[in-house]
């Protein structure tokens, strides 16, 4: 068994199988038995099939938000916030199932039909992350259901059990067995097992870089289709010009999510110099005021991060950067709770050449940069590997066309930091992701093109 520990105090949650090598096939070889018969069913049965399971777990709220917290330390409106956004994917593929239009072609040929229609790839496998222990799993699983596909799912092993906990609602509303299946287990051989199989024909990942490339290599060898999810270095760029007091609130709620372990989390901090520290100011006020505390309350609090390792990496980090010259106006240390809780810290003075520029963060820690000129600005901005996510704040019209169109990232946020829905395609660029989740891209993602030429027809 795999134990679930609660993040916030090391109290046992709850127990998950550790599957077998024998396991792991059988579930890969349902999951391509029951491939057949499902992508046959008719695209108003998926869709009625997904809508059951949304009903069913949105009467239920409270008790998959309660397990977030528990397993993953996350507080109570945030796991809120989670589940709407989650279910946001259901609802929404609930009703693009129905809409996977192909296209006729004006002939080349006389007397001939050109047909395009778009067939589901097949059965598909996914290895989620912990992060959003809801909204990863239902947003890989309704996008795979509406095309089509049957999924095999490996969630996270610090956070299995709410994903647990959608399969057995999922079973509830009638979704069969290998239509959607799960493992858990050594994360390394269900990876190899399900690379390997030929008969698996997707790989829907999200997780860091490192295994996304990892999983890359493994899949050349049966040439799988791949979305790819990995990490970020997202730049939060706050021009002169911008409304301060809104681009501080919005930074302080991107950055402070989950306790920064979230890959669009703000990274890398960047305010024009002549409103740096009116700016910080108004940051350091408003992260005060938020307590850090265990998540299963009402109100918003900074919760522990994920593991030991999480804690020492962004320990690491800021030791780093404070014996580089970096200034700590908040925190700069774990938290008194001890445990696995971090202060919220404010780093100023922070340059480009240290470690905690190029690293995603994964922690509460806001380091600041200062900038002078737009063009400036855009090239640091660029200078990552990465190309998730980027916000700004300004209300130049002007800029906020040339950001969207000279910043390498798959998603530009102007004078908001709120991100995510259904609706959008999430994904970004560069060594971040490939691949697109939600909107009618993200569906295209679990489909291939099909064209028939029907001639012979005089
Ligand atoms: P991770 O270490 O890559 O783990 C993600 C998943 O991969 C887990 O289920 C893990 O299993 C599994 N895994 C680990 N090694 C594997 C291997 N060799 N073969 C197959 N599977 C393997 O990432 P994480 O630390 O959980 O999550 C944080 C990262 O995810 C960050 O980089 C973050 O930016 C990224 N992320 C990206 C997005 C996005 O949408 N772009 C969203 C959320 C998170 P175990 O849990 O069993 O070890």
């Amino acid at each position: 068994m795999i134990d679930v520990l609660n993040p916030a105090d090391g109290t046992l949650v709850g127990q998950v199988e550790h599957h077998s090598e024998a396991q792991v096939r059988a579930a890969i070889d349902r999951t391509c038995a029951a491939f057949p018969a499902w992508s046959r069913t008719l695209a108003r049965e998926r869709s009625a099939l997904l809508r059951a399971w949304f009903d069913l777990v949105s009467a239920d709220k409270t008790a998959f938000a309660e397990l977030m917290c528990r397993e993953n330390g996350k507080c109570m409106s945030e796991a809120f916030g989670e589940i709407d956004y989650g279910l946001g994917f259901v609802e929404w593929y609930a009703e693009e199932a129905k809409r996977v239009y192909g296209d006729t072609i004006p002939t080349h040929a006389k007397d001939a039909a050109v047909i395009v229609t778009k067939e589901p790839v097949g059965p598909v496998a996914s290895i989620t992350p912990w992060n959003f222990p809801f909204m990863m799993i239902t947003r890989k699983v309704a996008t795979a259901l509406a095309a089509g596909c049957t999924i095999l799912l490996k969630p996270a092993e610090e956070t299995p059990l709410t994903a647990y906990k959608l399969l057995e609602y999922a079973r509830r509303a009638g979704i069969p067995e290998g239509v959607f299946e799960m493992v858990t287990g050594d994360p390394v051989q269900i990876g190899k097992l399900i690379t390997d199989d030929p008969r698996i024909r997707k790989i829907s990942f999200t997780g860091s870089t490192a295994v996304g490339k990892l999983l890359a290599a493994q899949c050349a060898g049966t040439l799988k289709k791949m979305t790819m999810e990995l990490g970020g270095n997202a730049p939060f760029i706050v021009f002169d010009d911008a409304d301060l007091d809104e681009a501080a609130k919005a930074l302080v709620s991107a950055k402070l999510r989950n306790s920064g372990q979230v890959c669009i989390s703000p990274n890398r901090v960047y305010v024009q110099a002549s409103i740096h520290d009116a700016f910080v100011q108004r940051v350091k006020a408003l992260v005060e005021a938020i307590p850090v505390d265990q998540g299963l309350q009402d109100r918003f609090v900074v919760g522990p991060l994920i593991n030991r390792a999480a804690i020492d990496k962004v320990g690491k980090l800021v030791d780093d950067s404070r014996e580089r010259g970096a200034k700590a106006v908040l925190g700069g240390h774990a938290h008194a709770k001890g445990g696995l809780f971090y202060a919220p810290t404010i780093l100023v003075d922070v340059a480009d050449d240290m470690p905690i520029a190029s690293t995603e963060i994964f922690g509460p820690v806001f380091p600041i940069y200062r900038f002078s000129t737009e063009a400036e600005v855009i090239a640091r901005s660029n200078d990552s590997e990465y190309g998730l996510v980027a916000y700004a704040f300004t209300r130049d019209l002007g800029r906020s066309f040339r950001l969207s169109r000279n910043i390498e990232a798959g998603m530009v946020i102007l004078n908001s930091g709120s991100v995510g829905t259904a609706s959008v395609p999430f994904g970004g660029v560069k060594q971040s992701d490939y691949g697109r989740e939600g909107s009618h891209h993200g569906i295209e993602e679990y489909v291939h093109v099909k064209y028939t030429l029907m001639a012979g027809l005089a």
